[in-house]
C-alpha cells in the first residue's frame, strides 16, 4: 500500500502570490524551483520544512500554506536568500506569510509563549537563570544585558508600547499545537567500508529516533 497521497492541481489561484506582490515581493514569479534553498536550509535538516515547497505552494495559490506549521520552523537565517540564483527574498517572504497566518489566527504554541514572555518580562527569552549568567560571564559580558533586566523600571513603558501597537491581541490566538506527523527517512551510509542503513523517524520538529541497521553482504 502506498503512503504517498496524490494531489492534482487543475487551477492556479493567484490570490496569495498577488498579496506578496502588493507587499513588494515581485520575485515570487522568478522562482524556478531549483531547490537550492531547500538544500541550504539548516532548519530543513531538523524539521519538516521544505522551503522550496512553500514557494511552490505560494505560486500555485495553495492557501493551506498559511496554516502550515512549516512556515514557523524557519529560523530566519537568510541562507536561502544568499544562495538563491534568482534573488528571491525567501526569508522576508516567510516573515510576511507568518504575518498573514497570524491575521488568520495561526501561530505555533511556542511562538505564542515567546510573545507572552515578551509582554510579561520585556524579553522574548529572559536571561533569568544562573546558566545564562555564567555563559555571559564566560564570554566576557556583563552578567545581565543592558535591557529591561538592568532597567526594570522600563518594563512598564515597554508594556504600554506593546499594548498600544495591539501586540497583546496576538497572544489571544488559540495556540496551534505541533503537528503529530512523523516521516521516515532511510539513508544508506558507508562508514569504514561497512554499509549500513540509518533509519530516521522525523517528527515535525526534530529527529525523534535514529536507528542503525548493519547490512551483511553474502
Ligand atoms: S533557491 Fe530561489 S529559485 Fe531556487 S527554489 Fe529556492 S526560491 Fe526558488
Ligand atoms: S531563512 Fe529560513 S528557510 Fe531560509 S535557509 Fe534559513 S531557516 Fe531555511
Amino acid at each position: 500500500m502506498s503512503i504517498l497521497k496524490q494531489k492534482v492541481i487543475t487551477q492556479v489561484n493567484n490570490g496569495l502570490a498577488n498579496k506578496l506582490r502588493e507587499a513588494g515581493y515581485n520575485q515570487i514569479g522568478s522562482c524556478i524551483q531549483c531547490g537550492t534553498c531547500t538544500g541550504s536550509c539548516p532548519s530543513g535538516r531538523r524539521t519538516s520544512l521544505k522551503i522550496r515547497t512553500i514557494m511552490r505552494k505560494v505560486q500555485l495559490g495553495i492557501d493551506d500554506v498559511l496554516s502550515d506549521n512549516d512556515i514557523w520552523y524557519c529560523s530566519t537565517c537568510y541562507t536561502c536568500f544568499e544562495r538563491c540564483p534568482r534573488n528571491v527574498p525567501v526569508t522576508d517572504m516567510i516573515i510576511y506569510l507568518r504575518n498573514l497566518a497570524v491575521q488568520k489566527g495561526f501561530m505555533l504554541k511556542s511562538h505564542l509563549e515567546l510573545c507572552q514572555k515578551l509582554l510579561d518580562t520585556g524579553h522574548g527569552v529572559p536571561i533569568d537563570n544562573e546558566k545564562w549568567n555564567n555563559l555571559r560571564k564566560f564570554y566576557g559580558l556583563s552578567k545581565i544585558p543592558p535591557t529591561v533586566h538592568s532597567y526594570p523600571d522600563s518594563l512598564d513603558e515597554i508594556q504600554k508600547l506593546l499594548i498600544l501597537s495591539e501586540f497583546d491581541k496576538l497572544i489571544k490566538i488559540k495556540p496551534k499545537d505541533i503537528s503529530p506527523e512523523v516521516s521516515i527517512e532511510v539513508l544508506n551510509v558507508i562508514e569504514d567500508g561497512v554499509s549500513k542503513l540509518v533509519v530516521k523517524e522525523i517528527g515535525s520538529r526534530e529527529v525523534i529516533l535514529e536507528k542503525e541497521v548493519k547490512i551483511s553482504v553474502c
